[in-house]
């Protein structure tokens, strides 16, 4: 990208950054919460370039849904200089684990304990390399909040049931190397996502009882970050109202 073009990108990315902020804002005060969830920048399927440019806005997280992309990215990233605190917020199989565990500072995809334990193992490795890993890796239960029915149809989304809860929950918590920090959830297709937020803020609430310190509630794109926070959202995960349209598949 030239230079004149470069200065356009990060002034564009900048204006959208600030009209998210202002979104979240308005969305906090109609909610009346005396706190702001945490925004986290989606950077999916855009480049190492934009990252920087938005660390430099003072942008401190950024989530990715594919470790082929995100690991690279994540280097050309800290080679230049910028360190954000990476989510990994993808399916994610368990043979990728380990690839993952070298970046990211959080899973918000945790799913099954398969993929605890693969987790758990990877980070434990890498606490032992010289210089290795010293945090854990946070985790997030992602719950699949569709229907029995419509989940029995369309197996293999991502997500837990909730009924699945409790017992990855123990887990993740008996796992060393993890934390558990609390729940994730896409809202459905199809449906009211306020609704949707108000089911997740209610599986949040029991697992609280069981683990107090897993309070974090990561829910809201960009077409319903309103209704998460609405619902008591934590952290959002804003990708296209920030970097634009996804160039391709997205
Ligand atoms: C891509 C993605 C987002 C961001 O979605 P936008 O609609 O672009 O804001 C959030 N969460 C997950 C799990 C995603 O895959």
């Amino acid at each position: 990208m030239s230079e004149a073009g470069r200065q356009e990108r990060d002034r564009e990315l900048g204006e959208n950054l600030a009209r998210v902020q202002r979104r979240i804002d308005a969305a906090v005060e109609q909610s009346g919460r005396s706190d702001r969830p945490q925004l986290i920048v989606v950077t999916k399927f855009f480049p190492a370039e934009d990252v920087l440019a938005l660390t430099r806005l003072g942008v401190s997280d950024v989530g990715e849904n594919r470790e082929q992309e995100a690991g690279p990215k994540a280097e050309a990233v800290a080679a230049a200089g910028e360190h954000p605190r990476w989510h990994f917020i993808g399916q994610l199989q368990s043979n990728k684990a380990a690839r993952v565990a070298r970046f990211a500072s959080a899973v918000h995809s945790v799913d099954r304990t398969s993929l605890v334990r693969a987790l758990g193992r990877a980070t434990q490795r890498l606490a032992e390399e010289e210089q290795g890993r010293t945090e854990p890796l946070e985790c997030y239960l992602q719950v699949d909040l569709r229907s029995e029915a419509d989940r029995a149809a369309d197996p293999g989304r991502g997500g837990a049931a909730p009924a699945e809860l409790p017992a990855l929950a123990e887990a993740v918590a008996g796992q060393e190397g993890l934390a558990l920090r609390g729940v994730m959830a896409v809202a459905p297709l199809g449906e009211d996502p306020a609704a949707a937020f108000e089911r997740l803020a209610e599986l949040s609430l029991a697992l609280r009882r069981d683990h107090p310190d897993a309070a974090e509630i990561s829910a809201g794109m960009s077409g319903d970050l309103e209704a998460a926070v609405a619902a008591g959202a934590t952290r959002l995960r804003i990708g296209s109202d920030v970097l634009g349209p996804r160039p391709g598949l997205g």
